[in-house]
């Protein structure tokens, strides 16, 4: 529903704007771009109708209001009259309809839960529902929010603390294995400490606030095979604390990871650096008071406040492992890396290029469906990527090269328009010239005429030469990335070669 809208984005030529299946965007009329939406919004015009009243919204009245030119919808209990909106979804007006007069939440969830709608439809808060829809799965009181997950997830995880005169330690039982460094996120704030531990599809929440005050960085450790994580806080006075603190919101709670919001934190801005005309590699620091790390094929979502507007767009870290020979390697995980492509006529990353050597933006905690056990046992990895879809393959090249055993090949096809666009070209050669396990082959839709490599779109005659596998039966996985009719064709493609839906990972929001 509530995408974030863009002006001419995919252009309106473009075949991005005619995506079969899934999620289609539509082309917006002149005028109706989400900066064009943020000036209404800014206008002073009253676009509820309601002269800057809120009211409470029973179900009926709710009901009523659920025609184009009066549509309200509720999302997570508050009510938005959107009907000046319609023209502005990239999602088409139909697409929002679809949750006229009612309560459009599990929608919205399932298309872009992580859209700021609180921020780009405050000038349409009609107000509350008087009594509330549903109650998220997360409100639900402990105890029914354990029955379920002892049906469908995992068992409960529990958390423990200890002192001394100079440390508190907080220990998190989660009773899995397969949790590590980046299984846990936490974030220190003021006096609130928040500590959220991903466990499956579920997140076990640690949120105090705590009794004494503590020194901004603290160190995490897991012991893996127990599954038990360790916060070592460090106390800014030795005194005894006769309490940890008192619980804030989802305290020691199990929910699904869908209901548990996007959290943020300010991150600085250490370095843009040019790398084509048009992408930078932005590097951002963490806050000594947050332990966070990018799982692979995962992404994060960059929040800005543009003119007014919380802004907020997805954005996949890389590793900088492609230039280890040409910097300093980085010791700690306290930096982000992202390679950016800054679009003259975007909304975001004009002003996210704009930021000044020092100033913050706001990082999202990771989200994404790549999981590292499709590498278990693999011989053969393929990847496809089109443009700024290259940033997931950095890290799942890094990792596959140095961490699985078993792997032959790792083959990189990368789709651009000239040999301008390509990214870390010199550093993607020299790494096939170090090792023989990697191949990179590009393909350019619109070369000059000196080139003489490959050219042209993702088609079946260059995947079927380029996917060969170095066994009959060996293990395979192709990942593919890139804009989403790109993506799209591309998995028909692979389909058509007859591999199967578990040899196939695509990269989509
Ligand atoms: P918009 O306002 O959305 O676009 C407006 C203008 O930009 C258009 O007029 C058009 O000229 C131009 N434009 C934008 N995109 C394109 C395009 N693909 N082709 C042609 N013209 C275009 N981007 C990165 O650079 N690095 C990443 O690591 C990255 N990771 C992503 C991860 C996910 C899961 C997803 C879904 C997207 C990712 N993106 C990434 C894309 C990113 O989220 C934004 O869509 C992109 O930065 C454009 O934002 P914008 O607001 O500047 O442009
Ligand atoms: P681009 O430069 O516009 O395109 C890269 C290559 O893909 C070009 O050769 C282009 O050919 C080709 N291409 C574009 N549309 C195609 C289509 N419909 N069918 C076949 N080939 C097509 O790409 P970009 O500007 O860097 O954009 C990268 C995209 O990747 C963005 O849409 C971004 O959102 C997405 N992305 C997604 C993720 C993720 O989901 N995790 C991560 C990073 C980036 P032409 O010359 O014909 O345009």
């Amino acid at each position: 529903m509530l995408n974030v809208p863009s002006q001419s984005f995919p252009a309106p030529s473009s075949q991005q704007r005619a995506a079969s299946g899934g999620r289609s965007k539509v082309p917006l009329k002149q005028g109706r771009s989400l900066m064009d939406w943020i000036r209404l919004t800014k206008s002073g015009k009253d676009l509820t109708g309601l002269k800057g009243r809120l009211i409470e919204v029973t179900e009926e009245e709710l009901k009523r209001h659920n025609t184009k030119d009066d549509c309200w919808i509720c999302i997570r209990g508050f009510v938005y009259n959107v009907s000046p909106y319609m023209e502005y979804h990239p999602g088409g007006e139909d697409e929002l309809m679809r949750a006229a007069g009612s309560d459009g939440t599990d929608l919205f969830d399932q298309v872009h839960r992580w859209v700021n709608y609180e921020s780009m439809l405050k000038e349409c808060l009609v107000g509350r529902m008087a009594i509330k829809p549903t109650i998220p799965k997360g409100m639900l009181p402990k105890t029914q929010v354990t029955d379920t997950l002892t049906k469908e997830g995992p068992g409960s995880p529990s958390y423990d603390w200890f002192q001394t005169d100079s440390l508190v330690t907080l220990v998190i039982y989660t009773k899995q294995k397969d949790i590590n460094l980046d299984s846990v996120i936490v974030d220190h704030q003021d006096d609130s400490f928040r500590a959220e531990t991903i466990i499956k599809d579920y997140s076990y929440i640690i949120h105090i606030g705590l009794s004494h005050e503590i020194q901004e960085d603290f160190s995490v450790r897991v012991i893996e095979n127990v599954g038990k994580i360790e916060i070592v806080l460090k106390k800014k006075e030795n005194t005894s604390w006769k309490r940890l603190g008192h619980p804030l919101e989802n305290h020691n709670s199990l929910i699904p990871k869908k209901d548990t919001g996007l959290n943020y934190r300010k991150c600085q801005l250490i370095s843009k650096e040019c790398v084509t005309h048009d992408t930078k590699l932005f590097c951002l620091m963490l806050p000594p008071s947050t332990h966070l790390q990018v799982p692979i094929g995962q992404h994060v979502y960059l929040k800005l406040t543009i003119t007014g507007t919380e802004i907020v767009k997805p954005y996949t870290p890389v590793s900088d492992f492609l230039l280890s020979e040409l910097k300093e390697p980085v010791l700690n995980n306290k930096y982000i890396y992202f390679l950016i492509k800054i679009y003259a006529a975007g909304l975001f990353t004009p002003e996210l290029d704009h930021l000044q050597i020092g100033d913050f933006v706001s990082v999202s905690n990771p989200e994404g469906n790549f999981k590292i056990s499709q590498f278990q046992e693999l011989e053969d990895l393929f990847l496809l990527a089109a443009g700024t879809g290259f940033t997931p393959m950095v890290k799942i090249l890094n990792y596959a090269l140095t961490n699985i055993p078993s792997l032959r090949k790792v083959k990189l096809m990368f789709f651009n328009k000239t040999e301008d666009d390509i990214i870390w070209r010199s550093q993607l050669e020299k790494l096939a010239f170090k090792d023989k396990r990697f191949q990179v082959e590009f393909v350019l839709s619109a070369p000059t005429s000196e080139w003489n490599g490959k050219q042209g779109h993702i088609s079946p005659g260059l995947l079927s030469e380029f996917l060969k596998r170095s066994l009959d039966r060996s293990k395979v996985l192709i990942c593919i990335c890139g804009p989403t009719p790109f993506t799209e064709q591309g998995i028909r493609l692979l389909q058509d070669l007859n591999f199967s839906k578990d040899e196939i990972h695509s990269f989509t929001a």
